[in-house]
């Protein structure tokens, strides 16, 4: 917008109102002022403005801003803004306090305005003309009437960025809060999704990249750009620097507080970085809680169930041996009717497998001590599979033996070890209802002495496979199966310092392997106190 002297005194003349292009240029300043653009660009375009109504070859812009006070220049030709330093405040005020000023120096005139808004010095404008006398009276009020609307500009940009600022900042903090409080997330997916929040963070989203490090794990809204400014925080939790939080600009930004970055924008990445703290330092205790109680809630399960089997077998051993006794001696009278003898021995049967079901259950309840000797695992499953091998041909299953010949010794109790090896065997016949191929083989290596069960049946989805030690658990009809085979086989393998490895696959088949140690320790040989 060029203006001269004779233009303006036309304008004044035409339109009292906008004596000599006021309303002109401070309508121009409050606009440019109101676009909520990054501080810098802002200043650009001000002294653009300013620039080019007063004819300025040299401009010059002093501005306190955060505690600091910067001076900037803008030259008309060749068109250039930039930053010449650092002023001090000192400088400014002594300046300001002149009040609007015009200065003669040699061939240049200067016009000194000062930016002050409700008394507060906030900075200062110089404009410089090439040519002697150049400020005319109407230039001059012009000057005067820049220097109340340019501090009102400046002001009213510095509020609405604060305020902006204020609710990226905010936002941000939202989102980053709403993510978290979403219970059903893993920390990998709250990072994940946290980081694509930062960059509309920054004063120049298009061009920042946000990235989030913890341990081996990277998050970041893009990946391999190169980085021309970086501001980092470290995530540190327990005292211990975990990983670091991260923005990066991938071109270059003018000057600020911190290389082109707020004051506000440390303060948010720190906060950040606290928050991802807290969130995963929650997120950590919350699982090893949730795990500690799976693993409460079992051992309580299991001792519950042990009391209850150890109290109620007590109760019904008694009883149980009466009417057992007295069957027998019943059964002895002579001259018994045929009908009155079969009886008898129902009630016989009956008890006995009411007393093996008591047996099971004070094993499982580890009542009854093990009574350990030094034995040989193939001798022991040689004499099992005796009694096992009619079962299997009638059931159309070819059994197989893979015995590895000699095997240490290792301490333990046979009768036990024949139980494990029963429910194994059953469980397998059981699993395989149109027949199939049994396999039982032992092998060893330094320390233990391993015996494998395995079939050709039914297999176990893992949501079974899970579940299988857990007592009277059982996927077979009442009468078929009672889900103690597997908790007994596993407190007894557990009561001999071995473990119990399961391979299933549904279709398929299942393999079992009971590894046993060859040196138990010697205190388990005493295990146990009640008998039944
Ligand atoms: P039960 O045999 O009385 O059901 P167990 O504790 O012996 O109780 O076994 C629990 C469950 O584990 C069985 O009901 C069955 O579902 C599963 N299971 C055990 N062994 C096998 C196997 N060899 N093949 C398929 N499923 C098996
Ligand atoms: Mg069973």
């Amino acid at each position: 917008m060029k203006k001269d002297k004779k233009t303006i005194m036309e304008v004044s003349e035409l339109d009292p109102v906008n004596s000599g292009g006021f309303l002109d240029i401070s309508q121009r300043i409050l606009l440019c002022a109101g676009r909520g653009r990054p501080s810098v660009e802002f200043l650009i375009e001000l002294s653009d403005i300013l620039a080019s109504f007063f004819e300025t070859d040299v401009l010059e812009l002093w501005i306190k801003e955060r505690g600091n006070c910067a001076r900037w220049e803008a030259t008309t030709n060749p068109r250039r803004f930039y930053r010449v330093e650092n002023a001090t405040y000192e400088a400014l005020d002594a300046r300001i306090k002149q009040g609007l000023t015009f200065i003669e120096e040699g061939d240049k005139s200067i016009a000194c305005v000062p930016l002050v808004a409700d008394k507060e010095p906030i900075g200062l404008l110089l404009f410089k003309r090439n040519q002697p006398g150049s400020f005319s009276s109407d230039l001059k009020q012009l000057c005067h009437y820049v220097s109340q609307t340019g501090a009102i500009a400046v002001t009213y940009h510095r509020v609405q960025l604060e305020q902006r600022e204020r609710v990226k900042e905010l936002t941000c903090l939202y989102e980053i809060a709403r993510i978290a409080s979403q219970q059903q997330l893993s920390v990998d997916q709250i990072l994940s999704q946290i980081v694509a929040f930062l960059p509309p963070a920054w004063q120049y989203p298009e061009v920042t990249i946000g990235r989030i490090v913890l341990a081996d794990s990277v998050y970041a809204t893009e990946e391999n750009a190169v980085a021309r400014h970086l501001q980092k925080a470290d995530v540190v939790i327990d005292g211990v620097k975990r990983g670091f939080v991260e923005v990066v600009y991938k071109e270059d930004k003018p000057e600020l507080d911190e290389g082109p970055f707020l004051l506000e924008e440390r303060r948010l990445i720190d906060t950040i970085a606290r928050e991802i703290a807290a969130i995963v330092e929650r997120k950590q205790a919350e699982e090893d809680r949730e795990r500690l109680q799976e693993q409460l809630l079992h051992a309580d399960r299991l001792a519950t169930i042990g009391q209850l089997a150890a109290g109620v077998a007590h109760e019904l051993n008694e009883p149980l041996g009466s009417i057992l006794g007295f069957a027998q001696l019943a059964s002895k009278h002579a001259d018994l009717p045929e009908q009155v003898e079969k009886d008898l021995g129902k009630i016989e049967s009956a008890t006995l497998h009411a007393r093996e079901v008591i047996r099971k259950l004070m094993l499982f309840a580890r009542q009854a001590p093990p009574s350990k000797k030094k034995v040989n695992l193939n001798d022991l499953i040689e004499n099992g599979l005796y009694f096992l091998e009619s079962r299997c041909a009638k059931a159309g299953i070819d059994l197989n033996r893979g015995l590895t010949a000699n095997l240490p010794e290792i301490t333990a109790d046979p009768s036990q070890i024949n139980q494990i090896l029963v429910n194994l065997i059953v469980n397998a016949i059981q699993a395989m209802e149109k027949g199939g191929k049994l396999s039982v083989d032992t092998f060893c290596d330094e320390k233990f002495v391993c015996m494998a069960v395995a079939d050709t049946g039914s297999g176990m989805s893992t949501e079974i496979q899970k579940k299988i030690f857990i007592p009277f658990f059982t996927t077979k009809d009442v009468g078929e199966g009672t889900g103690l085979g597997l908790p007994v086989v596993h407190g007894i393998v557990t009561a001999h310092g071995g473990d119990i490895e399961i391979q299933s696959q549904p279709g398929k088949g299942t393999r079992f392997v009971v590894r046993l140690p060859i040196y138990s320790k010697p205190e388990s040989i005493e295990e146990g106190s009640d008998h039944v």
